[in-house]
């Protein structure tokens, strides 16, 4: 599994500071990505557990979850790199423009964002997004948290 780049963010995981990795290959190939550079897996360097062990020590302390964006569908890599991050006691989230994924990798996840992106609906932080961040631990819907002078919804 190739990664573009890694990076520290704030806000894609609600209460989280998140090491994220900008994973190569995606294949959805949406009208309007914001990371066309994900499109292939030739611009990237492959991830191994040791440089993901390595980097969650060098962060130990400053963050509180991994989050992988893009080409999630190197399902067994994935899924061992998300062992790593519990074994670590670490939260896990993806961000997939898909709108599933398999019960291996549910399993493995405490956060997970669906949804292809669309311009016309807008991403999370708009209220006619298609995309959906959900808490898998509690199954309820996140998107709220994204979504300013937005109240929850009642369920
Ligand atoms: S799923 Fe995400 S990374 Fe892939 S093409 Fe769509 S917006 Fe870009």
């Amino acid at each position: 599994m190739n990664i573009y780049k890694y990076d520290i963010v704030f806000q894609e995981v609600p209460d989280h500071v998140s090491l994220a990795f900008y994973v190569c290959g995606c294949p959805l190939k949406c009208p309007g990505c914001h990371s066309p550079e994900l499109w292939t897996e030739k611009t990237g360097t492959p991830l191994t557990t040791e440089l993901l062990q390595q980097l969650i020590t060098r962060y130990r302390g400053r963050i509180t979850c991994v989050l992988f964006l893009g080409g999630e569908w190197h399902e067994a890599e994935l899924c061992q790199f998300l062992k790593v991050c519990h074994h670590n006691h670490l939260h896990t989230a993806l961000y997939t423009g898909l709108t599933e994924v398999s019960v291996r990798l549910l399993e493995g996840l405490d956060y997970l964002k669906t949804g292809p992106w669309v311009r016309a609906l807008g991403g999370l932080d708009s209220p006619t997004t298609n995309q959906v961040f959900r808490d898998l631990r509690t199954g309820k819907i996140l998107n709220h948290l994204f979504q300013h002078n937005t109240k929850e919804p009642s369920l």
